[in-house]
């Protein structure tokens, strides 16, 4: 993975993919891994199932589709994503999304023929995977292939003021596209370019939430983006997801029956917060290093590797399941004392 300067991308640093020993991949593959599981175990699926409210009681939530139909549970996990509908019910209030200040342009496709053969575009759509960033004042690029080369992404994020808006597949303006990356280094601005259309992505991001779990039963509890969403410069926002279902797993295991479930969601939130918190905020560490490093030296000053370097090791050597086991004996009698005394403390 190579960290390259915006206008002639000479390479200013150079490190294992995202700081890790890693491999690129598409998120449908990795969709596809857990339809497999839950199919083999034959746990049903609805599709096009709206939640359009949800009821926090005990022993049994429950939620209610657009169709009208009514489902309860033991518990009900909301991994409904940045735009969350189920925090409104954790916060007792409305609040929309943050925008960052930035946006994404986006655009992936299979390179044609052509654009393979042609020496103006094809630097970077070789046969083999891979990963540069250039970095430039308040933007960047990254450029990525997948599935050995026969599938192609970029992605520039830019400073953007705009509204948010509600469709995640707002069409984005090639002309802008084009009008941004008109100085950069030539051998990316061609094929960036010659893309037909793109996705124009707002970057949004959430205040620390106090509670992830609801308040009255704490039975509903939000996971991933729902409760802790990350830039995209931490590339942590799936990972970390997946961690916090580990995370709810192991907690819900270590009870002694349903009637301690709200112990097991009170202890996840306490476990899971400060992590997520440490992952979120190297995203924004990240992209402030990137956007600024080249507006404080000349052409002339060599930048320092480290400067520019995605700084997210310390977050791999984690074993979430493990920390959760560690943990629980301590965290749970401080829950299950919280509950005595009537009040839960907020996360932050
Ligand atoms: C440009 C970019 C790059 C990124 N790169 C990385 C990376 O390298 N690594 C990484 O780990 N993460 C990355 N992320 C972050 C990652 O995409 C998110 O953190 C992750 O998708 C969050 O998963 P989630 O399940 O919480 O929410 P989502 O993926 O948003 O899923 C929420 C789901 O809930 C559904 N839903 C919403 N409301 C309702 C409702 N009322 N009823 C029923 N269903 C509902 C939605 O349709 C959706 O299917 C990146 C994000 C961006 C934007």
């Amino acid at each position: 993975m190579k960290i390259r300067r915006w206008h002639d991308g000479k390479v200013l640093a150079e490190q294992s993919l995202m700081d890790m020993a890693g491999y690129i991949g598409h998120r449908g593959d990795y969709h596809d891994i857990f339809l497999k599981w839950v199919q083999e175990r034959q746990i049903p699926i609805l599709m096009n199932s709206k939640v359009i409210s949800y009821a926090d009681t005990s022993p049994h939530p429950s939620l209610t589709l657009s169709t009208g139909q009514t489902i309860s549970a033991d518990l009900i996990i909301a991994a409904d994503g940045i735009k969350s509908f189920a925090r409104h019910l954790v916060l007792n209030t409305l609040d929309d999304p943050i925008s960052s200040g930035y946006a994404c342009f986006r655009a992936y496709f299979s390179p044609s023929p052509s654009m393979q053969s042609d020496p103006l575009l094809n630097t970077y759509l070789g046969n083999q995977d891979s990963v540069n960033f250039w970095i430039g004042p308040d933007m960047h690029v990254v450029q990525n292939t997948l599935r050995q080369g026969k599938e192609f992404n970029w992605i520039l994020t830019h400073k953007d003021d705009g509204d948010i808006p509600e469709s995640w597949f707002q069409p984005g303006d090639m002309n802008e596209v084009r009008k941004l990356v008109k100085d950069i280094d030539p051998e990316i601005r061609g094929i960036i370019m010659a893309t037909g259309k793109c996705l124009d992505w707002k970057i949004c991001y959430r205040e620390p939430l106090k509670t992830w779990v609801s308040p009255e039963a704490n039975r509903i509890v939000l996971l991933g983006d729902s409760c802790h969403a990350h830039l995209p410069t931490s590339a942590q926002g799936a990972s970390q997801a997946v961690e916090s279902a580990g995370v709810l797993g192991v907690c819900l295991g270590l009870i002694r029956g349903k009637e301690e479930v709200g112990v097991a969601t009170r202890v996840y939130e306490k476990v899971r917060f400060p992590r997520t918190r440490v992952s979120q905020t190297h995203g924004e560490d990240l992209r402030d290093r990137w956007h600024n490093v080249l507006k404080e030296v000349g052409e002339d000053v060599e930048v320092d590797p480290e400067v520019v370097k995605i700084k997210n090791r310390p977050l791999y050597a984690f074993d979430a399941e493990q920390d959760a086991r560690d943990k629980w004996e301590e965290v749970s009698a401080r829950v299950k004392e919280e509950f005595a005394r009537g009040k839960i403390e907020p996360l932050c």
